[in-house]
């Protein structure tokens, strides 16, 4: 039997999630209204990189401000991490799950509608009114690409240009992007393109907790459907918002994490490189790790080209 998911959340599951999300604003955990403005990045100290290769400039930080831990966060595992970061910090880098907040899971209740598609969960979403964002929007942005994608890409929420043409990333943050999708020998159409949230919010500011908690659950059936190989989450808000945790993506980046028994890979945001062309290289990195699962090569050429026009 197909279950299909209701057009609203039911209230039960709403009253949990807001209850979720109202605890996690009790530890002042704003998780899902952080302002760019937060954003605590250094200055780069190195000239802008005109290329993809691997140029990593490590004073170079993508912290987001630092967020009182929850006491009833679940405590990272000890003594056998510890004992692995003294004798692999490479080993250390790569936890396969962040630690995240006890209670529940802003994902979990959904369980995976059988036989569901990006058409249907583009009718199931219709003409949005669900949350506030649907008062300023001009178009919804669902998300473009293979509905067989091996890899999904996942943003934070459409821009002006996004909003104007119904289409994710297709500003200059995401020219940034198709230019890295070709870098790793793929073509926009071969990947999954979507955000958090699906219209834009106003003067682009970050998604707030009430409009992540009532679009998620389409960005889940996305997930779902599609089925990739690869999530990379782009920026903060898509990460943070995936692996439910407010910890600064510089933690976690590079990784591989694992969301709902995916691989998830969190990576800067090209918005981000766009205004520290320097931090290219460890995001081409990030990139090729997720090559070498997909079984692709960088295309010859592509990668430098790539960092020229930003
Ligand atoms: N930034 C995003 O996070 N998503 C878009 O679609 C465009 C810019």
């Amino acid at each position: 039997m197909i279950r299909s998911m209701p057009e609203r959340i039911p209230e039960a599951l709403q009253k949990k999630l807001s209850d979720r999300l109202s605890f996690y604003e009790d530890l002042g955990v704003r998780l899902f209204y952080k302002q760019r403005g937060d954003l605590q990045v250094q200055p780069a100290a190195a000239p802008a990189t005109q290329s993809f290769e691997p140029r990593v400039n490590p004073q170079i930080s993508y912290e987001e401000a630092a967020l009182p831990k929850s006491t009833r966060r679940q405590e990272l595992p000890k003594p056998a991490q510890t004992a692995q970061r003294t004798a692999s910090p490479q080993a250390a880098r790569k936890p396969d799950v962040l630690p995240i907040a006890a209670g529940p899971s802003l994902f979990e209740a959904f369980d995976k509608v059988p036989g569901d598609t990006l058409l249907k969960i583009r009718s199931d979403l219709g003409e949005c009114t669900r949350c506030k964002l649907h008062t300023t929007r001009n178009k919804i942005v669902f998300g473009d690409g293979s509905s067989k994608a091996e890899l999904v890409f996942v943003g934070e929420g459409p821009g002006h240009d996004e909003d104007m043409q119904g289409l994710p990333f297709v500003g200059r943050a995401g020219k940034l992007l198709t230019q890295m999708i070709e870098a790793m020998g793929l073509q926009r159409k071969d990947v999954y393109i979507c955000n958090v949230v699906k219209c834009r919010p106003p003067e682009n500011r970050a998604p707030e907790k009430d409009e992540v908690a009532e679009c998620s659950p389409f960005l889940l059936r996305q997930l779902d459907a599609i089925a990739p190989k690869v999530i990379v989450c782009l920026g903060a808000i898509a990460a943070q918002t995936l692996l439910e945790t407010n910890r600064g993506i510089s933690n976690f980046r590079g990784q591989w994490l694992e969301f709902r028994g995916r691989k998830l890979m969190a990576t800067y945001h090209p918005a981000y490189l766009l205004r520290n062309p320097s931090a290219k290289g460890e995001v081409w990195k990030d990139l090729q790790k997720v090559m070498a699962v997909l079984g692709l090569e960088a295309k010859k050429g592509k990668s430098a080209e790539a960092g020229k026009s930003s």
